[in-house]
């Protein structure tokens, strides 16, 4: 075992510094300050070097995490950067935004009563340093191969797969609704856990390297999925899900009420330098206002940590099953809590009230009840426990479902599940369409980046095998 490692039984666990709530809370900048490469090395010598590493096996990636460690704990950061990122397109974002508590260092075996090592923290800094060291270099083709693949969706699971396929030399090109690259990373994930520069200039190296982006293009409605079918040898899909799930009873459709990603792209394209209208008119800003957001996950709470530092008078999240219960990272909520944020855990919407717009939201609360077929405990209405809540804005973040790709894009072919997301062949990553594929949350449904990233890579070397057949095929004719 090397000296310089398994170091945890006398260094405690640091987590980069994090600021302080009342500094925090008033700008979209992130909350945790970067790591000095003494503390990352530090941190990382506390790994025990497992035979078997859970936090490998756990990690959506398989990342080389024991080896990283190593490597940076020896202070042998280039090398580090390129293990990183020979699994990871994104190791920087995944740094930042994964789950860890569920992933990787949720499942680091270090003896119990030491606590994990902080593997994002360190994914973290070994990127940001290799982009400061310009190690991060765009793309270079070695030989261009004349066939080009259609993405559709400028997300991390088709940029990911843009990557990956570029690299092969293929001309690609991504195709994106929105003026920027990115797809939730740019419009969803507010900037006090992602800054939008770390998006921007993957964007820009893409570029450099040779991807083609056609912005501002809807497939479907600017270009149909026949004609982009017809100008490439394959195609991508990568549209994410963005059918957000609504919420009915009386009052419902009051002004003032609205969809968590209205409000989260309006914060988001303001942070960019957008002029954004109804942020500008008050319909998506928060700014004074009493603020209630329905739902438990991590939309929710970024909506929210933004209606925060937008500058409400209030902010209450309502969910109807409790803390242990919701679907969130627990890393989040508590984000939240210090930032003064209102949990009301079991109680569930019944009906807003307001004449002209929202003024309140009527509620009642709920009890758990027996697991239901999934595994899941119930809900239930606890009998005569209704109370008010005061709101002129209310956020709706219940989740998201795929759109129905089939009916708009006129392709009857393209077969969807029981939840309306695209059902490939798990290893082939091929739609019921041939030379069609699929990736991230279209497939899964509303999932994670760090899934995406996984999907994109493996669809990428899918359709690598899928033209190389096709070639073989054309040559033997
Ligand atoms: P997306 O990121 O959704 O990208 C899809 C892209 O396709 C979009 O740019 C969209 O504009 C484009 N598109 C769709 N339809 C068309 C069309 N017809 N024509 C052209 N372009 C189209 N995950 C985490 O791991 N950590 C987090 O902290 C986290 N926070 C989140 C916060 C919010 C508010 C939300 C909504 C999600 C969050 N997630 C988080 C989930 C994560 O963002 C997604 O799982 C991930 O972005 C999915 O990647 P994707 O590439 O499949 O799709
Ligand atoms: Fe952990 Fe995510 Fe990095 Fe994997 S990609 S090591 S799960 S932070
Ligand atoms: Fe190191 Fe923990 Fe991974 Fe073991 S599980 S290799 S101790 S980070």
């Amino acid at each position: 075992m090397p000296e310089k490692m398994l170091k945890f039984p006398v260094l405690p666990q640091h987590q980069p510094e994090k600021r302080a709530a009342p500094d925090r809370s008033t700008d979209f900048a992130e909350i945790y300050r970067d790591f000095a490469t003494t503390e990352a090395a530090a941190q990382s010598s506390r790994c025990s070097q497992c035979g078997v590493p859970f936090c490998s096996v756990h990690c959506p990636l398989n990342n080389n995490i024991p080896d990283w460690l190593k490597l940076t704990a020896e202070n042998r950061l280039e090398e580090a950067y390129e293990v990183s990122a020979a699994t990871n397109n994104f190791p920087e974002i995944c740094g930042r935004i994964c789950p860890q508590d569920r992933l990787c260092e949720g499942n680091c075996v270090i003896e119990k009563g030491f606590e994990s090592v902080t593997i994002g923290a360190v994914e973290r800094f070994i990127t940001d340093h290799a982009w400061t060291q310009g190690w991060v270099k765009p793309i270079t083709v070695r030989e261009e191969v004349p066939q080009s693949i259609g993405i559709v969706g400028a997300g991390p699971g088709g940029l990911a797969a843009a990557d990956e396929l570029r690299r092969r030399g293929y001309q690609v090109h991504v195709y994106d609704r929105h003026d920027r690259a990115g797809g939730l990373l740019i419009y969803g994930i507010p900037g006090f856990k992602l800054e939008k520069d770390i998006v921007l200039r993957r964007w820009r190296l893409l570029e450099e390297g040779g991807v083609r982006f056609h912005l501002n293009t809807e497939v479907g409605t600017d270009v149909t999925f026949a004609e982009l079918r017809a100008r490439h040898d394959a195609v991508l899909i990568a549209t994410g899900v963005y059918q957000a799930r609504d919420i009915g009873g009386p009052g419902a459709g009051l002004p003032g009420i609205v969809p968590s990603l209205d409000y989260l792209i309006a914060s988001n394209r303001k942070g960019l330098g957008d002029t954004v209208q109804e942020y500008e008119d008050g319909t998506l800003n928060a700014a004074g206002k009493r603020v209630v957001v329905i739902g438990g996950g991590d939309t929710a709470m970024d909506c929210v940590r933004t209606a925060v530092r937008q500058g409400a008078a209030s902010v209450a999240c309502l969910y109807r099953r409790d803390r242990a219960n919701m679907p969130g990272s627990m890393r989040e909520v508590k984000n939240a809590e210090e930032e003064g944020v209102r949990f009301q855990w079991l109680s569930a919407p019944e009906a807003f009230q307001g004449r002209n717009s929202v003024t309140a939201v009527r509620a009642v609360k709920m009890r758990l009840g027996l697991p239901d077929a999934s595994g899941r405990q119930s809900v239930e209405i606890v009998d005569g426990s209704h109370f008010t809540v005061g709101a002129d804005l209310v956020i709706k973040a219940l989740g998201f479902d795929p759109e129905p790709l089939p009916t708009l894009w006129s392709q009857d072919g393209l077969e969807v599940s029981r939840w309306g997301t695209l059902r490939i062949n798990a290893r082939s990553f091929e739609t019921a369409l041939p030379g069609v594929f699929a990736a991230g949350d279209i497939v899964r449904g509303a999932s994670l980046v760090v899934w995406a990233i996984r999907d994109g890579r493996d669809a990428a070397g899918a359709i690598h095998n899928y033209l190389a057949q096709q070639d073989f095929a054309v040559a033997a004719e």
